[in-house]
């Protein structure tokens, strides 16, 4: 008998903050077959899935957002149902927490009634990231010894309603409402109806723990008008009660430098982690469109014979990441080891290459000053004279280098490493974005990604402002006549954001 492998897992996706999410729930997303996903969960969640993982986004009132289909309650069950019997993991990946207003009792009973197998990973729900993400305790030794969760849509069928009124104005705590913000004229005023004071404070947090996050404050007697048509869309959770007042005025989580920009960064994908990484710490959303994409050559004939010559040449020369990666890997590949290096120098046009080649356990003889093929050039010319070089490069790239060092009197060999080519369309997130001009920055890191990026967007390249890693990279973008606004001072990532950094205080 085989271990019987459908099952469902009930994930709780976090409010919005993909950083949110539980190990126990990646680990599920790593894994899953299907992923049935809440419109309230984030989106971004989904790179966690298998790239081939079937990935179903439900929308709400007959609205799906994104990729997928459109799909009711008893469809939800009925395809949970269906691909677990055939033996798939499914991830039901629901906004916040499943057992908080999230329809958990339901879909158990459709799973029990089945006999499909369950799990259950909890979430943050929106009331608790509300409360951390805008520093509003929900709980406060002098003000509010419980909480309670609450929904407003109750408050619409008033008939209906399972909402006792009476007893919530009464409630001795935090009173936190889901689901409330086009009915708060009916509860806030049935709440002073029934005696809880006009002057209760409210806090009202949209968009929790997203870039878009936005907090007011305001009392209950205030709110109907706050909330009025139209002023603030859902989802906002509303914390009603005196353990409002103690809230902290610092907003730690909005008032990072970044806090609800949109930036560009349009590095190959596995170039782009650590930039991604330091972008969304200052507060910033990522948007990641690589402008070239970076493939292995279309002949590694040149670069294994190279290899097989290594005693004939002096120095190697390395000008990207990508130049050492690729190389050192085929290096390692062909059954060679790093010390076949022994007695070759090695040059590294910048700190990225340099620490690249660390990664190997080598060493840079040498790093020019400036991170720059002329200055590379020019601090390989007292070695040049008689000597032999190896360049590793690209597919297409700037000739300076090797022009340089042959005047200089250097007998110099190039071979491509790995291929470099455009990406002609961009994302269709990403392409709409810059349509609509809601990139606030974008990030130009060479003249390569300049040059690919002028041919993706053109003019629309207006509607952004760049941001560009060196002068010539400057150069390419204002030839064409896209000035950037800022250039780096040295020509690092780090320096970018440093100059973003100075751009977005100045104003
Ligand atoms: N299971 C979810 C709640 C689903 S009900 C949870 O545990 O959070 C949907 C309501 O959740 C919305 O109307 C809103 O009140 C609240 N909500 C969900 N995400 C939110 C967010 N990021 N910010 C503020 N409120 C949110």
């Amino acid at each position: 008998m085989a271990v019987p492998t459908g099952k469902v897992y009930l994930v709780g996706s976090g409010p919005g903050d993909p950083g949110l999410l539980t190990l126990r729930g990646r680990e599920l997303l790593a894994r899953a077959d299907v992923v049935l996903y809440d419109y309230l969960a984030n989106p971004l969640l989904m790179r966690h899935a298998q790239a081939d993982a079937e990935l179903i986004c439900l929308g709400r009132h007959g609205q799906a957002q994104g990729r997928g289909r459109i799909v009711d309650q008893e469809d939800i069950h009925r395809q949970m149902v269906a691909a677990a019997q055939n033996g798939k993991q499914v991830v039901r990946l629901k906004g916040g927490d499943p057992g908080v207003f999230g329809r958990m009792g339901e879909e158990l009973a459709a799973l029990e009634a089945a006999g499909v197998a369950y799990e259950i990973v909890p979430g943050v729900t929106a009331a608790l990231a509300a409360s951390s993400y805008s520093g509003v305790p929900l709980t406060h030794r002098d003000h509010a010894s419980c909480v309670a969760l609450i929904t407003g849509q109750e408050s619409r069928m008033k008939s209906g309603s399972k909402l006792d009124m009476a007893g919530l104005a009464r409630f001795p705590g935090t009173l936190v409402f889901y689901m409330g913000v086009t009915t708060a004229p009916d509860w806030s005023s049935e709440l002073i109806a029934h005696g809880k004071p006009g002057d209760t404070p409210v806090a009202i947090v949209r968009h929790a723990s997203l870039p878009t996050q936005k907090v007011l404050t305001s009392t209950l007697g205030e709110l109907a008008s706050v909330l009025a048509p139209g002023k603030i869309r859902p989802p906002a959770i509303i914390v009603v009660g005196e353990a409002v007042v103690a809230r902290s005025t610092l907003q730690w989580f909005s008032s990072r430098p970044l806090f609800g920009r949109q930036v560009l960064v349009a590095r190959p994908e596995h170039q782009a982690a650590e930039l991604t990484a330091q972008l969304s710490e200052l507060g910033a959303s990522v948007l990641l469109q690589p402008g070239i994409s970076i493939n292995e050559p279309k002949d590694w004939q040149p670069v294994d014979e190279a290899i097989s010559r290594f005693a004939e040449y002096d120095w190697l020369v390395f000008s990207s990441v990508n130049g050492v990666n690729y190389f050192l890997e085929r290096l390692l590949k062909s059954g060679s080891d790093l010390r076949s290096l022994s007695g070759i120098k090695l040059a590294s046009v910048g700190p990225g290459t340099t620490e690249a080649l660390a990664a190997f356990h080598l060493k840079a003889d040498l790093q020019p000053d400036e991170y720059r093929a002329e200055a590379l050039a020019e601090a390989l010319s007292g070695e040049a004279e008689g000597n032999r070089f190896l360049l590793l490069r690209a597919s297409r790239g700037r000739e300076v280098l090797a022009e340089l060092l042959r005047s200089a009197g250097a007998e110099v060999e190039q071979v491509v490493v790995y291929q470099s080519s455009d990406v002609i369309e961009p994302a269709e997130e990403v392409g709409t974005a810059m349509a609509t001009g809601k990139v606030d920055w974008t990030l130009v890191t060479s003249s390569a990604i300049a040059r690919s990026l002028i041919a993706m967007f053109g003019e629309q390249l207006h509607q952004t402002r760049l941001a560009a890693i060196s002068p010539i990279t400057a150069d390419v973008l204002s030839e064409a006549g896209y000035s950037p606004t800022v250039v780096a001072e040295q020509h690092t990532p780090e320096s970018l954001l440093v100059a973003i950094l100075a751009a977005e205080t100045a104003g």
